[in-house]
């Protein structure tokens, strides 16, 4: 119950009902100090995490882990303290994994350090060769800075290295059937609706002061066509079937084999306001609750 709390956003919940495990004599494993972690991760809880952490071993005799170091790795580059993040990398009595560099990878990309993101990709990249989502979180860290001589130097790579950019893929359920989307995929029959749609609703976010983040989408192609291809990413047309497909009002459940993109993520915001509907994407590593133009997650995933 901890864990799911946290992972649909609800970390003081998950936190309050930690703290009522040993009211009722239930002792808490290592398993249960890790969605503690988390929850206070997805919460934003600082201070409490590091109590947390701290009372592990003191108060429940639990060794910390990798994974309970990853937790706080991953907490403190959210937080911008990359510094203080590095510092546990180097102190702790295990070799950093994959899961502590891709933490440390995510961090350099919200706070735009390139240092950082050179040397966890780098590191990713001698820990698990061939998985492209090193290649294109770096590529986006060049991006936000203006380095496109590296971003072009990112895309040679993947290109020479055979690394193929997983393609992104959305499915979502429609009165027990499921359908499937790709980016700028034209194969639903109700297709000629959905774009319609996504221009409709281009349109009222434009008047709401939504930008398309141009600079996310890696492909090789001139800038009208990364418009085109970004306004119709794979998670914005499974979106827009919805809105036709589903009764007003219904929350929409959105699935991706991938991260959600951050244009997505800000589109989203922007869409559930303009629709009043509820959207939850599930990606690759959590939930993102969509509603009043913001997201559970709270801007990190
Ligand atoms: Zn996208
Ligand atoms: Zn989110």
């Amino acid at each position: 119950m901890i864990g799911g709390l946290a992972q649909h956003g609800h970390g003081k919940k998950a936190l309050l009902l930690f703290d009522k495990m040993p009211k009722d004599d239930v002792a808490p494993n290592h398993v249960t100090l890790v969605t503690v972690l988390c929850a206070c991760n997805l919460a934003g809880l600082v201070t409490e995490a590091k109590n947390y952490f701290k009372m592990m071993e003191e108060s429940f005799g639990i060794q910390p882990t990798q994974e309970h170091y990853a937790c706080m790795i991953d907490f403190l580059g959210r937080a911008g303290k990359l510094d203080e993040a590095m510092d546990i990398v180097k102190k702790m009595p295990f070799e950093a994994n994959a899961s502590i560099w891709g933490a440390l990878l995510g961090a350099a990309r919200i706070h735009k350090n390139i240092e950082l993101g050179q040397l966890s990709a780098e590191m990713l990249l001698t820990l698990e060769l061939e998985k492209s989502g090193t290649h294109v979180l770096l590529a986006n860290i060049y991006a936000s800075v203006g380095s496109w001589d590296n971003v072009a130097k990112m895309r040679r790579l993947m290109k020479d290295s055979k690394v193929k950019k997983e393609p992104g893929m959305n499915w979502i359920e429609v009165k027990d059937k499921i359908y499937t989307f790709t980016v700028g995929d034209r194969s639903h029959s109700r297709s000629k609706e959905i774009y319609a749609k996504l221009e409709e609703l281009g349109d009222l976010m434009a008047k709401a002061g939504y930008v398309p983040m141009i600079e996310v989408d890696l492909h090789d192609v001139e800038q009208k066509e990364k418009e085109f291809l970004l306004a119709h990413h794979s998670e914005k047309l499974a979106v827009a079937f919805a809105l036709i497909a589903t009764p007003p009002g219904a929350p929409i459940r959105v699935k991706k084999n991938l991260r959600i993109c951050l244009d997505c993520h800000t589109a989203f915001k922007f869409i559930c306001k303009i629709v009043s509907q509820e959207l939850i994407v599930i990606d690759i590593n959590r939930f993102h609750h969509f509603s009043d133009e913001s997201c559970s997650c709270g801007d990190y995933w």
